[in-house]
């Protein structure tokens, strides 16, 4: 058996160590090893199908002691759900902690709530929901303009707490209230807590799986029944567990990370399962580069990502909440469905290539592929560390971008952070100053931008038919605006290098 340990990089170097999908049935069948040539590089794959330890079957803890091991969601939700264990498959209602809905999705949702429970009906608490416009913010659109008055006007009337409100499109400082993209904005104002449920109107909800908390995406008819309730039937997803360790080059950042396992399991791959990640790389990465890892668990199918809470995380929280919460962690014995395992000291950047995320090639594969424009933004790749990271590449190579290069702050907090941080390294020099000097445009206004194209007069939509290499997390056709554009999903590093070469490129050639 080779060393369980190493799992690498579909590259030229690269050897995969996994323990093959078992199925639920699987559980107590004994391990196997299976070694195979992988078809497309030639190199050896060499899956390990190892089963969890034997356990007897599953006895319902009396005490409150946990007497059966449980994952992390498993956990999430049986506490959440008044129920001493739970097993994957297990339906139940579960008690909501947020709900978060958007400009896109709460006029449906809030019509729903108010023909299903009345027109004098009131949310079942005022302070549990969080309702924040970032999509369709800044446009002459009538009918985007006008669901944000829906918003307006609900939150009025149920005195909601926390409303995130813009009125003064035309400057979005004068909107003290106004954040930006919805997960991000909930991770900052300190709405995402350990242990806790997170529902949201939109499928990147997920991203708030960094937090330790159980954090998925529902569709309006279910946030309707929320509104009215805080419960929500939901069933138990078996987990999936990827630990990554090693130490992470300086040439790769969490999008690589994502990537790699999306393009390794491919879209369907984790569907309606969680997604866990482990390991001393997921340890030493930030809150922020943890959301981006969580954030695309949807583009796998996943039902919710989760990194276990720890200093990093506390230390995050302090100031941003009052509220106790408590994390849970995966026990020892836990079932997982399956286990991958990564050597991240041995993966290079990767990007999704049109027209899936689950698309993968090494950036270096692509280096002959001509792009139109540049896109740094959205709730995966624009947040401060990201534009940190976009920074630091253009100041390492000195030089001036090639190809206009657009700069979508994801919150509020983040604009200003482009403008007042100073960058490792840079003498003093903020973002905003380097992103100047290297003639990108003037970081934009906070919000969803071009992220999903959005009305024709949204900043940086696509358009034309162009190539664009991009921080987002989804390359659909039409995703950018033009049914016939290119998006290459990247990371700040492989975007930063492309747009100063005008091919996609490998972050290496600026970065050693
Ligand atoms: S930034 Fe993009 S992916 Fe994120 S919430 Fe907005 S539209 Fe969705």
């Amino acid at each position: 058996m080779a060393s369980s340990s190493s799992f690498l990089a579909p590259s030229s170097t690269s050897i995969l160590h996994s323990k093959k999908d078992l199925g639920l049935s699987a559980f107590t069948s004994t391990s196997s090893i299976s070694s195979q040539r992988c078809q497309k590089t030639g190199f050896r794959r060499i899956c390990c199908s190892v089963a969890a330890p034997q356990q007897s079957q599953r006895q319902p803890s009396t005490t409150g002691s946990v007497k059966t091991a449980m994952t992390m969601t498993e956990k999430i939700l049986a506490r959440a759900s008044e129920k001493p264990y739970l097993t994957p498959g297990d339906n139940v209602w579960v008690n909501v902690d947020i709900l978060m809905t958007h400009d896109v999705c709460g006029p449906g949702s809030i019509g729903i709530f108010k023909k299903e429970f009345g027109n004098d009906a009131k949310v079942w608490d005022r302070e549990k929901l969080v309702i924040i416009p970032d999509h369709y913010i800044f446009t002459a659109d009538e009918r985007a303009n006008r669901n944000v008055d829906i918003l307006r006007d609900f939150c009025h009337e149920q005195n909601i707490k926390y409303f995130y409100d813009i009125k003064d499109l035309s400057n979005f400082k004068a909107n003290p209230d106004y954040k930006g993209v919805c997960h991000i904005a909930l991770a900052q104002e300190g709405h995402c807590r350990p242990g806790e449920v997170l529902l949201g109107t939109d499928s990147h909800t997920c991203t708030a799986g960094a937090f330790g908390q159980f954090a998925t995406g529902i569709g309006n008819t279910d946030a309707g029944f929320v509104l009215g309730t805080g419960k929500l039937l939901l069933k138990v997803p078996p987990t999936l567990r990827f630990v990554m360790d090693g130490e992470m080059p300086n040439y790769l950042l969490a999008k690589d990370l994502i990537l790699q396992i999306i393009g390794e399991i491919t879209m369907a791959g984790a569907t309606y399962k969680s997604m866990e990640f482990v390991g001393t790389t997921v340890e030493s990465l930030n809150m922020e580069e943890r959301m981006t890892l969580c954030n695309m668990v949807v583009e796998a199918g996943g039902k919710n990502g989760v990194v276990p809470a720890d200093s990093t995380t506390f230390k995050y929280l302090e100031g941003k909440t009052s509220l106790p919460y408590q994390p849970v962690y995966s026990d020892e014995q836990a079932r997982f469905l399956s286990e991958y395992r990564f050597d991240v000291s041995k993966l290079e950047p990767l990007v999704a290539k049109p027209h899936s995320p689950d698309n993968r090639a090494l950036a270096r594969e692509c280096k002959d592929v001509k792009i139109d424009r540049v896109y740094i933004g959205s709730c995966t790749g624009g947040k401060t560390e990201d534009f940190m990271a976009a920074a630091k590449l253009f100041l390492a190579s000195g030089k001036q971008v090639k190809v206009p290069t657009f700069l979508v702050p994801a919150t509020q907090k983040v604009w200003m952070d482009l403008y007042s941080i100073p960058v490792p390294g840079a003498g003093g020099k903020t973002c905003s100053q380097i992103f100047e000097e290297a003639g990108c445009d003037t970081p934009a206004s906070p919000s969803c931008g071009a992220c999903l194209g959005g009305p024709k007069d949204t900043y940086a939509r696509l358009n034309e038919p162009q190539v664009c290499v991009s921080t987002t997390n989804r390359n659909f056709p039409g995703r950018m605006g033009h049914k016939e554009g290119q998006i290459y999903l990247a990371s700040p590093y492989t975007a930063a290098a492309s747009a100063l070469t005008g091919y996609v490129t490998d972050p290496r050639e600026f970065l050693q």
